[in-house]
């Protein structure tokens, strides 16, 4: 539980083992696997609940399967939006979930966090008709639970073994695409992680209600059971590791995502009342923390501080406010996510800056702030003598992720310009032809959906390029 009192002593990984990890250090041949708490669950039940069958057969039929689709079109990954609800449509589950695993590896996790509305759904020819439109991530995620409950198996693209090796680095969503498309091609690869679990944040970083890290894990499997190799507890920022790694493998591809959260670089913002989002939705999801106590302010209005703070909610705390220094318009989060965190009953302060974290009576701590004017030209200004105190018990802050700049620094001869990795957009290939690289670390914090079909791209760039070279050497 966190609070004052007992944040210093917070729950760290050693302390408290997370239920159900199986030794995945060294992880080559053994099963993912991970059993969540079931506060965890009690507390984050799906934000959807999921189709029935027949449920999912009527919203198929609705589909006028357009030619030229635009909810393909706006999918980032290309899925076959017609093909997969026609193949639904007449209760062809296997084939409508190999038409979506075709173009996108991590479909299920996708169909519970991409941003629909704004994607596929949005494009949907149905907005013409003032209908609703078709429910394509509810049908996208049945087809993939419907495949996970029949033990599906990803397919091989061909049955040849070929001997160049791959290192991905970092087991985000870009690795494991790009992992996959080199597998499923005869390739040998290799993750490399930090963390004991792969996903990145659709295992560590995603609200539960919307991904349980359950579900992230089970999709990742299947890529485990194509026979990529996960290599956990690697640094590859560690003196010596990329150096190995680069005379080790034939190729490398830098799926590393973004660093650490912006500290509040405030007076206090060491406190250890001050926890960032991004640790917090770790911490509850592996089950370090299934309950909050007192009041929580959330410092950000992105839709990691809206998962944060929904979280807060849910896991009891007693009051939870997100403070903001521009207004409801200026907000990065979706429109639905903001709605939703209205719901859960999450109050939020407009042109409020924190500026400091003092320590307050009863062990509570006060967040210091101050009211923000927006001038015409647009600036942001403090209000001259509008100092005032949020007592609370736990600061959230929010405010975005910084580039892993020292690591990115270190790939040889890998361009970075700031702080991200530049490359060709339709191979993925860096100015190093060795390096490859998508996600996160080039795109500065996207979809999952579209670290998905970078590290896509990128595999098949990657393969492409190993079997040219195969050939000329033949
Ligand atoms: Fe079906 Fe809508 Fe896509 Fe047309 S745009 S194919 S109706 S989901």
């Amino acid at each position: 539980m966190y609070s004052l009192r007992n944040t210093a002593r917070r729950l760290t990984r050693k302390e408290a083992p997370t239920p159900g990890l199986v030794g995945l250090e060294d992880g080559l041949a053994q099963p993912i696997v991970f059993e969540g708490h079931p506060e965890i669950a009690r507390l984050f039940p799906d934000l959807h609940p999921p189709f029935s069958r027949q449920a999912a057969v009527i919203e198929s039929d609705r589909c006028l399967n357009c030619f030229d689709a635009p909810c393909t079109s706006a999918c980032p990954t290309h899925i076959d939006v017609p093909k997969f609800i026609k193949k639904i449509a007449s209760d062809n589950m296997r084939g409508a979930a190999l038409s979506i695993l075709e173009a996108n590896v991590l479909a299920g996790s996708c169909s519970r966090v991409c941003p629909v509305e704004v994607l596929c759904e949005g494009a949907c020819v149905m907005h013409r008709y003032n209908k609703q439109p078709i429910a394509i991530a509810k049908l996208q995620r049945h087809a993939m639970d419907t495949f996970h409950a029949r033990g599906g198996r990803l397919p091989r693209k061909t049955d040849v073994e070929r001997a160049e090796r791959i290192a991905c680095l970092g087991a985000g969503p870009a690795s494991l695409a790009a992992a996959a498309e080199l597998r499923q091609r005869g390739f040998q690869v290799t993750i490399f992680d930090k963390k004991p679990l792969p996903g990145g944040l659709n295992t560590y970083g995603v609200a539960e209600y919307k991904l349980s890290t359950e579900d992230s894990l089970r999709e990742i499997e299947l890529i485990r059971e194509l026979g990529v190799e996960f290599r956990f507890g690697v640094d590859v920022g560690a003196e010596g590791t990329l150096a190995a790694l680069d005379r080790e493998f034939d190729v490398l591809f830098v799926g590393v995502g973004l660093g650490a959260m912006h500290t509040l670089g405030m007076p206090g913002a060491e406190h250890p009342a001050v926890v960032d989002a991004l640790t917090f939705i770790e911490d509850y999801k592996l089950g370090l923390l299934t309950a909050v106590a007192g009041d929580v302010v959330v410092v950000g209005a992105g839709n990691t501080a809206i998962d944060a703070a929904n979280a807060a909610a849910r896991l009891g705390a007693g009051s939870v406010r997100i403070v903001y220094r521009r207004t409801r318009e200026h907000i990065s989060a979706f429109d639905f996510e903001y709605a939703h965190a209205l719901q859960e009953g999450v109050a939020f302060d407009w042109l409020t800056q924190p500026v400091a974290v003092h320590d307050a009576e009863d062990g509570r701590v006060a967040l210091e702030c101050v009211a923000m004017r927006i001038e015409e030209s647009g600036l942001l200004q403090p209000v001259e003598g509008s100092s005032f105190r949020i007592a609370c018990d736990l600061v959230i802050p929010a405010i975005g992720q910084s580039p892993l700049v020292g690591l990115l620094a270190s790939f040889r001869e890998v361009q970075v310009e700031r702080g991200r990795i530049v490359v060709d957009r339709e191979t993925g290939q860096t100015t190093n032809p060795k390096y490859f690289a998508g996600g996160d670390c080039v795109n500065g914090g996207r979809e999952v959906v579209d670290a998905v079909a970078d590290g896509k791209r990128a595999g098949i760039a990657m393969a492409k390029m190993l079997e040219v070279a195969h050939v000329e050497t033949a």
